[in-house]
């Protein structure tokens, strides 16, 4: 009847209003996080075919007051709306840089940057000084980006690619397979590496078709001279069906969770992987 569906209707509303009050509330919370030293870096391994470890990936944790630990699925969106993102990506790049030239000379790190940040900082001057201020060698830093930079592939976004390439910086197609991006972007833009999306990954060995689209992945990768990494490995019959794929480079819980900076410089300095 008519009331019910008023009630409903009702309903619905103060279930919406909760949920935009609790975005607006994080949202406040996230202004002042980054004065409140509230982030850190989590790194990701990522190991060769062998099972060495070749470099880290950076992962943004936000360690919230009263909520504990705030995904950065959650709270990276909610950064990009606000702006958020500007100052906390260019702590993340230097806190990254800074970690990294602890490292044995050989171990690279890989940073995750944002669309929003080609579109609102000079990432090309953030690269130098996070560079210049770490001592980190150029060829160490790769810069981890989402086929979404390209949905707005202005000139603007093109030279700062470039000019990075120029420092020596390596790129990396991050999610791919997941978004818009064609083989052309592929060729057109010079990257060095590709991420196969762990979406890709999780059906491994079992689906003749993720098998098959892993494969052209990769040929088409290595004969642009790409690297491929595999995302999201999780198990041992995972890593083997990547390895006869031709797969580069893993990277994956099999591996190692994302650990804090004092376990990833224990697993440069000795200790390697259980
Ligand atoms: P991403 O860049 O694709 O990062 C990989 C995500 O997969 C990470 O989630 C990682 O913890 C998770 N992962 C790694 N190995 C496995 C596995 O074997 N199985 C499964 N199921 N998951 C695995 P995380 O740390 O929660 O980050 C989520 C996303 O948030 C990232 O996806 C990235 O898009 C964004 N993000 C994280 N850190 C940063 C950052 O510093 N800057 C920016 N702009 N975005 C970040
Ligand atoms: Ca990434
Ligand atoms: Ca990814
Ligand atoms: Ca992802």
């Amino acid at each position: 009847t008519k009331g019910e569906g008023r009630n409903g209707y009702r309903f619905y509303e103060a279930e919406m209003d909760e949920r935009i009050e609790a975005r607006r509330a994080l949202s406040t919370d996230l202004r002042g996080a980054l004065d409140r030293n509230e982030f850190l870096l989590h790194f990701q391994p990522i190991v060769s075919r062998e099972g060495r470890v070749r470099g880290f990936e950076a992962l943004v944790r936000w360690k919230h007051p009263k909520r504990g630990f705030v995904s950065p699925a959650e709270f990276i969106p909610l950064a990009e709306e606000t702006g958020v993102i500007i100052p906390l990506g260019e702590w993340i790049l230097q806190q990254a840089c800074a970690t990294a030239a602890g490292w044995p000379g050989d171990i690279s790190i890989a940073v995750n940057l944002s669309p929003i940040q080609f579109r609102h900082s000079d990432l090309p001057l953030l690269v130098i000084s996070a560079l210049q201020e770490s001592g980190l060698d150029a060829s160490r830093l790769e810069i981890e980006i989402t086929e979404s930079v390209f949905l707005e592939a202005t000139p603007a976004i093109k030279t700062a690619l470039a000019k990075l390439r120029e420092l020596g910086v390596r790129l990396s197609l991050d999610d791919f397979g997941t978004g818009y991006s064609s083989l052309s972007y592929l060729r057109r833009l010079a990257f060095d590496k590709i991420k196969i999306d762990q979406s890709f990954v999780r059906d491994l060995p079992h689906e003749q078709s993720g098998a098959a689209i892993v494969r052209a992945i990769i040929d088409l990768a290595t004969s642009l001279k790409m690297t491929v990494i595999a995302e999201g490995v999780e198990t041992e019959a995972q890593r083997r069906c990547l390895l006869s794929l031709g797969c580069h480079a893993l990277q994956g819980y099999l591996f190692s969770r994302p650990v804090p900076a004092d376990e990833a410089n224990a697993l440069v300095t000795g200790q390697g992987l259980r």
